[in-house]
């Protein structure tokens, strides 16, 4: 299976319309490798600022969040539909900072992810676990208790569709990047336990690493043979690393 390398830019709650500037005019003249897809995910309000100036075909935009229904009274929420419409073509979903800091749990990810699939978007479905519970050994039980929900969701048609993130929570924005020897083996493990419910799914989807990617780390983590590229945040903030990164220099 000949799977794409993604690069993704989870800008979080970070950038403004100058960021918006200065990103797509770097990347706008970059030529991206047919192999590789980048992924600009900014706070929503730049969603149509960045669709509107992006204008190189290897790169996509994506949300950083989506509603789990479809329309209705859900102050402050964004739906399927909406990015959609906006041309969004990927959205994160479960990122670890929302399932800390706005309790969402794996079911609701899972609900979320059907939603952004029946619009016919890709979502990242992130999963990791704390430093804790990495310590404590219960590494693997956590991933699953993660996708168990996303798995038991959708058809396998859909989920050849996903994209996951594996995102060691004690990574995320530290410095501390999970050694490529550590993410790989974690990378086969998600890999196999989405294979135990479906073999050919398992081989289609893009596993992306994430927590302090950089330009100095990236080359040997997506070397490994089940890391499809990276959720990038704090590098994805600095236009000429993040070039470097989707130049793959
Ligand atoms: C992220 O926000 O998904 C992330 C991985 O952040 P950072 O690269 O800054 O660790």
């Amino acid at each position: 299976m000949n799977r794409k390398t993604i690069v993704a830019a989870n800008w979080k709650m970070n950038g403004d319309l100058s960021l918006v500037n200065a990103m797509t005019a770097a990347l706008n003249a970059i030529n991206i490798r047919t192999e590789q897809q980048v992924v600009i995910c900014p706070p929503a309000p730049y969603l149509g600022a960045l669709t509107q100036a992006n204008q190189n075909p290897g790169v996509a935009i994506g949300g950083q969040n989506l509603s789990e229904h479809q329309s209705g009274a859900y102050t402050g929420e964004v739906s399927a539909l909406m990015l959609k419409d906006l041309s969004v073509q990927y959205v994160i979903v479960g990122h670890s900072e929302r399932r800390s800091m706005y309790a969402e749990s794996s079911e609701l990810v899972a609900s979320k992810t059907k939603a952004a699939l029946d619009q016919g978007l890709t979502p990242i479905v992130c999963i990791g676990e704390s430093e804790q519970e990495r310590e404590q050994g219960d590494t693997e039980k956590v991933l699953s208790e993660q996708l168990n929900p996303v798995l038991a969701t959708l058809n396998s048609n859909e989920l050849s569709g996903v994209v996951f993130a594996y995102e060691p929570v004690w990574a995320i924005g530290t410095g501390k990047t999970a050694s490529a020897e550590m993410a790989q083996q974690t990378h086969r493990f998600i890999r196999e336990h989405i294979a135990a419910t479906d073999t050919q799914a398992a081989d289609n989807v893009a596993i992306l690493y994430g927590g302090s990617v950089n330009a100095g780390n990236y080359q040997e983590l997506f070397a490994q043979p089940d890391i499809d590229g990276g959720l990038i945040g704090g590098a994805s903030l600095k236009v000429e690393e993040f070039k470097k990164i989707c130049l793959a220099e």
